[in-house]
């Protein structure tokens, strides 16, 4: 039985968190950042002045920090960071940070309970391959790495003081080591839809995702 769940994975700024979250609203479901809570263990690896390219400073940090939502913002140990963690600071380390095996482990376990048995759309690295390999719906979306860098210019979320090089370069250095990390590398799942998001506007991607789950809907 699969689960009512639309996974979206994808590399940096391919436009899955801005999708994401207007699908749940169109289909009224439950949207969980999955990338937020890897830049909130980030952010708190920083600020206690742990070294995020050492592991084992790292996993001593894991059972202090606690990440919890509300109404779409983020707090760690309580405090609201959704602004911090889209730093360029927090956006240098995350990839770090996010290929150890521990931080891997505690993150999946608490987008699980999250998830729950709702319906859900989830957006990441490793939705449709790790966390809800039985997700009825797998999209991955991409974009070219020059399109990505001028979304992220345009981020109005983001908290980036580089300019349109600089990003692009950060974009591909990221894509590297998202895709070559040895635990849940990213790559689409086998029964996932690629969506080149390069040449559509948000709204035909809406359209096309919206499309696929409704057809699900009437297999299932
Ligand atoms: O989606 P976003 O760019 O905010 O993700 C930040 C980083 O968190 C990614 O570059 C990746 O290293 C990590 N990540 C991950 N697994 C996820 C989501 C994000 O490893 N499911």
């Amino acid at each position: 039985m699969k689960r009512q769940a639309i996974a979206i994975d994808g590399p940096s700024a391919s436009g899955k968190s801005t999708i994401a979250r207007l699908l749940a609203d169109r289909l009224n479901m439950d949207y969980l950042d999955t990338g937020a809570m890897y830049r909130a263990i980030t952010l708190f690896v920083l600020e206690s002045g742990a070294d995020p390219n050492n592991e084992k400073e790292v996993n001593a940090l894991l059972d202090r920090v606690d990440i919890t939502f509300q109404k779409g913002d983020i707090f760690v140990n309580g405090k609201n960071s959704s602004r911090e963690i889209r730093t360029d600071a927090v956006t240098g380390a995350v990839s770090a940070v996010s290929s150890y095996q521990k931080v891997r482990e505690k993150m999946v376990d608490q987008q699980r309970k999250i998830a729950g048995d709702q319906p859900a759309i989830l957006d990441g690295r490793d939705i449709g391959t790790v966390v809800l390999p039985d997700a009825l719906l797998k999209i991955f979306l991409t974009a070219s790495p020059e399109v990505r860098a001028q979304r992220r210019v345009n981020d109005e979320r983001s908290s980036s003081t580089m300019d349109y090089e600089a990003i692009l370069q950060a974009i591909k250095r990221r894509d590297h080591f998202d895709s070559h990390r040895a635990i849940s590398p990213l790559r689409p799942a086998e029964d996932a839809v690629y969506i080149d998001s390069s040449e559509m506007t948000i709204d035909q991607v809406l359209e096309k995702i919206q499309e696929l789950w409704e057809e699900r809907q009437c297999t299932m």
